[in-house]
């Protein structure tokens, strides 16, 4: 294949200060490293914590200016001398996990993410929202040819996580999820998934429009949190047997529904924390923690096994989540209808525009 030209200067929305706006500006074309790839992006999801990291919303040190972006997908232009299994022109994709340090106890049990020294796309490292973007060729998302980069984009975080979440769920075949949040980037992937593995889902979330597209895509039954008078009732009632779900899915930006949820899930069953809105506890009342069995956990992207195992739905063509494209130049339009929960499904930047 012929070497493609990379040039010296490329667009980018970078965020200057924290809690100002994104910026569309010209910035240099960063050179990979050894172990690393650089990736011309073609398409980059938006996910909310895009936005939590431009909001400086958590206890974790965000770089400053910033790159934004971590659901990107393109093609490999240049690559550092160590890399021998990817080659130039491959589909790769950029997600949270940047790289690890593939040594410390964690990474050698699989669990990356974990990884006390990783770096993360748009956060610690600079992300997807720009022309060519460097990841780790050990944790660049391998994407089939056949695929479609546009539409595989929010596979590489919001799919990954809600696919990951339902596996910790240990929620199985035929059994009842709640997805809260579930009109979202994550949730309307998140009902997708589900249903692939075989499970029902009951979507919360607020509004007609995320009730149309919760039930479209296949959830059993819709609850809208902001009309119900009881919404830990609505929930049990909308089960199969009325006992409530067997797990829950917390993807909501707000804390609520973190207190909420130990109330309508099923005894013995799974609270999976994925959402991460600032400031924000959880809450359960011990009792029912203990005599009725609940387990709560938190669940945090996926591994690269998980990666591949997620992309390997898409190509199969079982994940179907609603998304719209918007220019990379527009993305502070796409934040202000997320700050208003207006978003139903994703919105996908077209990088070249
Ligand atoms: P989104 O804005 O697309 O979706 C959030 C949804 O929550 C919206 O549809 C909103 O209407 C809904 N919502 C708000 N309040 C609610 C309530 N009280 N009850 C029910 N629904 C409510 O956001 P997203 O991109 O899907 O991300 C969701 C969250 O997940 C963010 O906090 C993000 O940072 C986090 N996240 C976590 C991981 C992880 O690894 N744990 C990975 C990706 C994203
Ligand atoms: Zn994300
Ligand atoms: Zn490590």
């Amino acid at each position: 294949m012929s070497v493609p030209e990379i040039p010296k200067e490329q667009w980018a929305q970078v965020v200057e200060t924290v809690g100002g706006p994104v910026v569309y500006k010209k910035i240099p074309v960063p050179t990979p490293g050894p172990d690393e790839v650089l990736i011309n992006i073609k398409y980059s999801g938006v996910c909310h914590t895009d936005l939590h990291a431009k909001n400086g919303d958590w206890p974790l040190e965000v770089k400053m200016p910033l790159v934004g972006g971590h659901e990107g997908a393109g093609l490999v232009v240049s690559k550092g001398e160590l890399v021998t299994d990817i080659q130039l022109g491959d589909k790769v994709g950029i997600k949270w996990l940047n790289g690890s340090c593939m040594n410390c106890s964690f990474c050698r049990q699989t669990e990356e993410p974990l990884c006390p020294s990783a770096s993360l796309s748009g956060y610690t490292v600079d992300g997807s929202f720009q022309q060519y973007a460097i990841g780790k060729a050990a944790h660049v998302a391998r994407i089939p040819a056949e695929c479609d980069l546009e539409s595989i984009a929010p596979i590489l975080c919001a799919g990954l996580t809600v696919y990951k979440g339902l596996k910790e769920s240990g929620a199985r075949p035929g059994e009842e999820v709640a997805i809260v949040g579930a009109g979202g980037g994550l949730g309307t992937m998140a009902i997708q998934y589900a249903k692939a593995m075989g499970l029902r889902t009951i979507a919360i979330d607020g509004g007609e429009e995320k009730e149309k597209v919760t039930l479209e895509l296949g959830a059993s039954k819709y609850i809208d949190f902001t009309k119900t008078k009881n919404l830990v009732q609505d929930v049990q009632k909308a089960s199969a047997d009325g006992l409530g779900p067997k797990a829950v899915l917390l993807l909501a930006v707000s804390e609520k529904p973190f207190q909420q949820a130990s109330e309508y899930v099923r005894s013995r069953g799974t609270i999976v924390c994925v959402g991460l809105p600032a400031g924000a506890f959880l809450k359960a009342p011990v009792f029912d923690t203990v005599v009725r069995m609940i387990t709560i956990k938190g669940s945090y992207v996926g591994n690269r096994q998980d990666t591949v195992e997620a992309i390997e739905f898409f190509r199969r063509g079982l994940i179907k989540a609603p998304y719209k494209v918007v220019g990379l130049s527009e993305l502070q339009s796409v934040y202000d209808l997320m700050v208003e929960h207006k978003i139903a499904g994703r919105y996908v930047v077209d990088v070249s525009r």
